[in-house]
């Protein structure tokens, strides 16, 4: 291999106007370095706020290979210098490993260790530090590789950190955007780890569509489905107190603020948490004082790029290990997804269309 495709960007703004098809020399293989081939990447919601300048990692615009073998095929003549590759999720092979590397080995399937890498290039050289193993991953599907170190690691995280195991109590936990990938991913693992679930999504005005969403929600696992428009009623409070019982309502989970998170937050039990991933609806959240004095509620936020930041590969690694257990035991399914081919044309477009939601899946570009 000596040639990287890539799909790049030297200033911020909408993808279809910043975004550059660029062809670049593969950085050849030092002791230290390992060469790896990717197979299949995301565009997640993140990658488009990065490419929009409005997400807090920037990776920063470097001279891409030989400076010699710039060349952008934009038809622009707009030569670029320095940039950054799109992309922060995605699986690639390792391919060559220089001689005084340890722990990878060629045929590893690898996942970045850092959001910021790039991952919408065929080829990358790096330190071995760049990269984290998957473990096990041929037991799972490619698009499941591709996607596990954002949504399920969120999902997990969530679920795993904030709420103390009752021992032989169930739990109930809530979450709105119960359908985005990251719900899917909570709704299944909730239901491996013996969590109930009271799904909220986005209603849809014809009763046959939101039918269906509930169907498939259900079959994942959800244990109630609810929609938005019915949280502030009086008969979803009296059928919401009959579902928990006398068990705790004590996890709250927010993928879109505004109304609907709020809302959310007077369903938690005393001494619940609510933690806010996502701000889908792009609104602020309201607190009414109540909550804090009377029912003392708590308000966390939970980001997975931190995370993998300040937690050791070992713990990263015991936790990709868990989820491909449960992949591979069926229990957490591929997300919905659709293939984006990879050519210019077809990955600016995809970036461009941003975010799917659930009617069309993930958007996955395959090399
Ligand atoms: P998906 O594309 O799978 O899903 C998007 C979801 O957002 C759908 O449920 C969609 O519902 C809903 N949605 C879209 N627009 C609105 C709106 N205006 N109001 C309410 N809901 C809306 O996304 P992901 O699961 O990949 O990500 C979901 C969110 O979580 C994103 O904001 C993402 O940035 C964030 N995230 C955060 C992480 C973290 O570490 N903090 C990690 C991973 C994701 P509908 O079907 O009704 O359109």
């Amino acid at each position: 291999v000596d040639k990287v495709e890539a799909v790049v960007y030297s200033s911020y703004g909408a993808p279809s106007q910043v975004l550059k098809w660029h062809s670049y020399g593969l950085p050849a293989l030092t002791r230290d370095t390992v060469h790896v081939k990717f197979l299949a990447s995301p565009i997640n919601p993140a990658d488009v706020n990065q490419i929009q300048g409005a997400y807090p990692i920037k990776p920063p615009f470097v001279a891409l290979g030989n400076e010699d073998n710039f060349s952008t095929d934009g038809g622009d003549n707009d030569k670029v210098v320095k940039a950054a590759v799109g992309g922060n999720e995605g699986v690639a092979e390792v391919i060559a490993v220089g001689d005084a590397v340890s722990g990878l080995k060629k045929g590893d399937r690898v996942i970045m260790a850092k959001t910021g890498h790039g991952t919408w290039r065929t080829y990358a050289a790096g330190p071995p530090e760049d990269f984290q193993v998957v473990p096990n991953a041929t037991s799972v599907s490619l698009i499941q590789q591709a996607t596990i170190s954002v949504n399920p690691c969120t999902a997990y995280r969530m679920l795993k950190d904030f709420i103390p195991p009752q021992q032989g109590k169930c739990d109930y936990v809530i979450q709105n955007g119960a359908n985005s990938a990251v719900g899917q991913a909570v709704i299944q693992i909730a239901k491996a780890w013996g969590l109930k679930t009271i799904n909220v999504v986005r209603n849809r005005y014809i009763i046959a569509i939101i039918a269906i969403l509930r169907q498939e929600l259900t079959a994942l696992g959800a244990t109630h489905v609810i929609t938005d428009d019915q949280l502030g009623s009086f008969e979803t409070k009296s059928l919401v107190k009959s579902w928990v019982g006398k068990n705790r309502l004590l996890l709250g989970l927010n993928c879109v603020g505004g109304k609907s998170a709020t809302e959310m937050a007077r369903y938690l039990s005393a001494n619940g948490k609510l933690v806010t991933y996502g701000a889908m609806a792009r609104a602020p959240l309201t607190l009414p004082a109540s909550m804090l004095i009377f029912k003392n509620i708590s308000f966390y936020g939970f980001w997975v790029s931190k995370w993998a930041e300040t937690h050791s590969k070992e713990e990263r690694s015991e936790m990709l290990a868990d989820l491909v257990q449960l992949m591979a035991a069926k229990q957490l399914k591929e997300p919905r997804w659709t293939a984006v081919e990879w050519n210019e044309k077809a990955v600016k477009e995809a970036v461009e269309n941003g975010i799917q939601g659930y009617g069309k899946g993930k958007q996955i570009v395959l090399f």
